[in-house]
């Protein structure tokens, strides 16, 4: 789980795919998928002691696995933590950090252009169980600031946000966190550690989606906590034994070898995703494209300045629509003469994946809170991939050139 092997200095490209557990004594050279729940022990004097903690070795797939250990040491090693637990999803990586790290009285302050579930979690499951939590403006640091109690434990991020690529300054919410006594955690499943490192801005926790672009072809569900070796240890590993949410070693393998390409897809679909953006802002049928970056976006020097001037894979726009009546069928008339891109409630492949977050990641919401969110019947999001884009704009225009 940590990420101790980088004895060179290496850079983040050739950690990405070189860091790992040793090799087998056969001498693999692609890493072992071990496909085992249990481990056989030399000696009873030796289980002993790595049940007691006091030896490294592996004794049960609910505490380790050694493929699992590789897939957490690359991911530490990209996004430069000291160490990282991988789980069975992204949405168990958010269970596990705040069923490890919170109490009943505890308070945490979160946006509310936060993923849905991520709210729905916090927000509603955990204030069962007495958490209490203030939702705040994803972009207005004095919202932030005013709502920081003396109980308050947590401050959770989420930048650029889904699907309208809001951003957030990682820097001042760290400092604003530290001064409060309390952690910051950020999900950085839009920019990914190729774009973006919160650790390296203050950030205490970094939570990853794993099913997003750390696999990048859209395979598998997983999801990671990276933190202090100590926060792992002593808070967060001693929870995971207790309440199961590991990550498979066949999912975790998968994983590990699509983070051997993750720097090459992060700037290949950002590029295809900038030039896509530019270009759908110059279409009359378009009202307004969100992307960080284009300068048209109201956080963009901040994005580009904490997200190494690269604006990411995810773009949303508004088609034009005369009455809001219109906006919703104008946008599924674009969806429905999609021939080639796919209609597809995910994000991070190497696909092109297009939604309407109004009718389905965002559906739930009463249309008040969806007028607040600013998510329009007229919105459509592109996780852009790596299909030609002359394919994507002709397919585009389909939908785009025929609005009635
Ligand atoms: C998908 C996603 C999650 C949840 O991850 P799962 O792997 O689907 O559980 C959390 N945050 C963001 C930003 C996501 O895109």
């Amino acid at each position: 789980m940590t990420s101790k092997n980088n004895p060179h200095d290496l850079r983040l490209q050739t950690l990405a795919v070189r860091a790992a557990v040793e090799r087998s004594q056969y001498g693999e050279n692609s890493e072992a998928l071990y496909l085992t729940s249990g481990f056989v022990q030399p000696d009873a004097a030796t289980s002993a002691r790595r049940f007691a903690g006091e030896e490294e070795g592996y004794t049960y797939g609910r505490s380790s696995n050694p493929t699992v250990t590789s897939m957490e040491q690359r991911l530490a090693a990209l996004e430069g933590s000291e160490a990282a637990l991988a789980t069975a999803s992204g949405m168990s990586a958010i269970m596990l950090m705040c069923f490890s790290l919170l109490k009943s009285g505890d308070h945490v302050v979160f946006s509310r252009s936060l993923f849905g579930s991520t709210i729905k979690l916090i927000g509603s499951e955990f204030a069962r169980f007495g958490v209490e939590s203030t939702i705040v403006s994803q972009t207005d640091l004095t919202e932030w600031t005013a709502a920081i109690r003396p109980n308050t434990k947590l401050l959770f991020a989420e930048t650029p946000t889904n699907p309208l690529t809001g951003v957030c300054d990682i820097a001042a919410l760290a400092d604003l966190a530290h001064n409060a006594g309390a952690l910051l955690a950020v999900d950085n499943c839009f920019a990914t550690p190729a774009l973006q490192r919160p650790i390296d801005m203050g950030a205490d926790i970094v939570m990853h989606s794993g099913t997003k672009y750390l696999d990048g072809q859209g395979r598998v569900m997983a999801g990671a906590l990276c933190a202090t070796e100590r926060l792992v240890i002593d808070k967060l590993l001693p929870v995971q034994k207790n309440s199961g949410m590991v990550l498979s070693p066949f999912n975790a393998w998968v994983v590990l070898k699509g983070m051997e390409t993750l720097d090459l897809r992060m700037r290949a679909q950002s590029a295809q995703a900038h030039a896509l953006a530019t270009w759908l802002e110059t279409h009359p049928a378009v009202a307004r494209v969100y992307y960080p970056a284009l300068a048209s976006h109201p956080q963009h020097a901040l994005a580009m300045k904490q997200m190494s001037g690269v604006g990411g894979a995810v773009l949303s726009f508004d088609v034009k629509a005369g009455a809001p009546e219109q906006a919703r069928a104008r946008a599924f008339h674009v969806l429905d003469t999609l021939q080639t891109l796919s209609l597809c409630t995910n994000l991070g492949d190497t696909k092109t994946l297009l939604t309407h977050p109004a009718s389905t990641s965002h559906g739930k919401l009463s249309p008040e809170q969806r007028a607040a969110a600013g998510i329009g019947q007229g919105l459509i999001r592109v996780a852009v991939g790596l299909e030609h884009l002359d394919d994507m704009k002709a397919d585009l225009l389909r939908g785009l050139d025929t609005l009635k």
